[in-house]
């Protein structure tokens, strides 16, 4: 792979080595007036994260190339200086989503050749690729959508059969995981000091966004509006499933969004196998806010991501959001029937 590949995939080896040969020190990119633009798409590169998304630049030339290869680690300091968990996993996850696209457009030896870099070994099997079970549990383990279950896979002694779509989704996967797991980077403190600039523009932007996080327009809970991700997600609880780590912080902030009380949702937490109550406590406060922050749930999208979206249904395709079904729902049932009471917000708990 050359420069321009490794703009566009700036995490690989390959990439760092380049980097590392580049003529000039580590400090000159966050003081020196001459990779001002560098700095510049660094920071955008993170603001867009809050946003829609990671735009790939189209580089015409080496110089081009090379600030955008460039300003992928400016964005991972400024991101680690920041050090806020939610910009975080947004970041890892707005990187490795960019990346989808490109990956389905390498050839397939390019991608098989990629794939080696995350410890994937594939074999290309008429048109298919091919990777042993471990590694596809692995990363597929993070996708919840029914499809991506082993069972639903073809497997040949130990060897699951992906398209080049499934298989560039698990490469995604483990580009989020190792973005995600070496970061925030132990950045001296003079480093972020410098970049103070482009810090206050983030900062905002993920302030502006946060503040959207309080939702407090649902004066009651109407159990028939809940949309088919989280009355599945809370049968689930209900009936004990142990839900993963994205489902809980889905449901729950969901929860809290539509006005349920802290109280009650670590009482329905209570019959999961894992339960415990301090941490549960602890994790249900960190969504409520006892930190500053108030998390919105996550939209749609994200939901697809992490393989929360189950038993989409035709509202679905109206709305981008689980809390826009849910407000879209209660409208349209509130038009079709009398005035109710208002249910008890603890009406989810198990008896
Ligand atoms: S489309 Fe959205 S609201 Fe509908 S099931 Fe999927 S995540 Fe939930």
């Amino acid at each position: 792979m050359d420069v321009f590949g490794f703009a566009q995939f700036p995490y690989i080896s390959g990439a760092l080595k380049y980097v590392e040969a580049l003529d000039f020190k580590l400090d000159e990119l966050f003081f020196d007036r001459a990779f001002t633009q560098v700095r510049e798409r660094g920071k955008e590169r993170v603001i867009s994260t809050i946003g829609d998304g990671i735009k790939r630049q189209v580089c015409t030339d080496r110089t081009s190339a090379e600030k955008e290869l460039l300003s992928y680690p400016v964005a991972r300091i400024l991101v680690s200086c920041i050090n806020d968990g939610y910009l975080l996993k947004r970041y890892a996850l707005a990187e490795a989503k960019s990346s989808y696209d490109l990956l389905k457009k390498l050839s397939d030896v390019e991608l098989k050749d990629f794939a080696e870099e995350f410890d994937i070994v594939s074999n290309i099997d008429e048109r298919e690729f091919v990777i042993h079970f471990t590694d596809y549990i692995r990363h597929a383990s993070a996708i919840h959508e029914h499809e991506w279950k082993l069972i639903n896979r073809k497997m040949d002694h130990g060897w699951v059969h992906l398209s080049k779509e499934k298989f560039s989704r698990i490469i995604e996967e483990a580009i989020r995981k190792k973005i995600e797991s070496g970061m925030p980077l132990d950045v001296p403190p003079h480093i972020c000091t410098a970049l103070e600039e482009e810090l206050k523009e983030i900062r905002e932007a993920l302030g502006a966004r946060k503040s959207e996080f309080s939702i407090g327009e649902f004066n009651e809970i109407m159990p028939g509006s809940f949309p088919p991700c989280m009355a599945h997600a809370l049968s689930g609880a209900q009936s004990g499933v142990n839900l993963s780590h994205s489902m809980r912080f889905a449901l729950t902030s969901f929860l809290l969004n539509i006005g349920m009380d802290v109280e009650g949702i670590i009482g329905l937490f209570r019959v999961s196998p894992d339960f415990d109550e301090e941490r549960t406590r602890y994790q249900v406060m960190h969504i409520h806010g006892a930190t500053g922050t108030v998390y919105k749930s996550p939209s749609c999208d994200t939901m697809v991501t992490y393989g929360n979206c189950v038993g989409k249904e035709p509202l679905c395709e109206r709305i981008s959001h689980p809390l826009g079904y849910y407000r879209k729902k209660a409208w349209i049932l509130s038009k079709n029937s009398p005035p109710k009471e208002a249910i008890d917000k603890t009406y989810i708990q198990k008896e």
